[in-house]
């Protein structure tokens, strides 16, 4: 089962690169800010309750995007393999991941890591907000804010998984498709 994270900051490009990897590796996508988004357009309890994070620029709790990880994976019993995409976040989530991959008796296969300087993903945020209509992407002091809460509580988990021998960073500045060769070709290697 190939598992892969990955992992970078907000509009460092995960999303387009994950929809590039799934569907040449056959995996299932799990991006818990996708997940979130659903359960605030559905109008559910949790999505009511996780948009007033959301629109801050702050991280959910870990109890509610864990479980919704947990909900994901269990009703996708068939899956080949996962890309969590904006999951894990903290060290408590990528704890409980490891914990969830091992009652599926598999583990993280690798962890790729987009590398973007600052400048330039507020440039993309703010340009992504003019047309998906994402709120969070639209206004700079909470683009900033999650930044902030990428260094503060994301940015540790780098080093959680290079002392694994797990993490590989990219440069993602330059054309998606030279990007995703440089994504692959780790994957290829393994
Ligand atoms: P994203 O689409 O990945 O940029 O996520 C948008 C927002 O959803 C984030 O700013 C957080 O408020 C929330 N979110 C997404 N994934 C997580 C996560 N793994 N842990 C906590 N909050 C999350």
């Amino acid at each position: 089962m190939l598992n892969l994270i990955i992992f970078g900051p907000p509009g460092a490009g995960k999303g387009t690169q994950s929809e590039k990897l799934l569907s040449k590796y056959q995996l299932q996508h799990i991006s818990t800010g996708d997940l979130l988004r659903a359960e605030r357009s559905a109008g559910t309890e949790l999505g009511n309750q996780a948009n007033e994070y959301i629109s801050k620029g702050e991280l959910v709790p870990d109890t509610v995007v864990i479980g919704m990880v947990k909900n994901f994976m269990l009703s996708h019993p068939e899956a080949g393999g996962f890309i969590f995409d904006g999951f894990p976040r903290t060290t408590p989530q990528a704890d409980a991941l490891d914990v969830m991959l091992k009652e599926f008796q598999t583990g993280i296969s690798i962890v790729l890591g987009l590398e973007v300087d600052e400048d330039e993903l507020v440039k993309r945020l703010l340009l992504r907000g003019q047309s998906s209509g994402r709120a969070d992407d639209q206004d700079e002091s909470t683009i900033r804010n999650r930044f902030q809460e990428y260094q503060n509580k994301t940015l540790p988990l780098q080093g959680y998984y290079q002392s694994q021998g797990k993490y590989h960073g990219v440069n993602g500045i330059g054309e998606v498709e030279d990007i995703f060769g440089a994504l692959c070709a780790h994957i290829d290697s393994l």
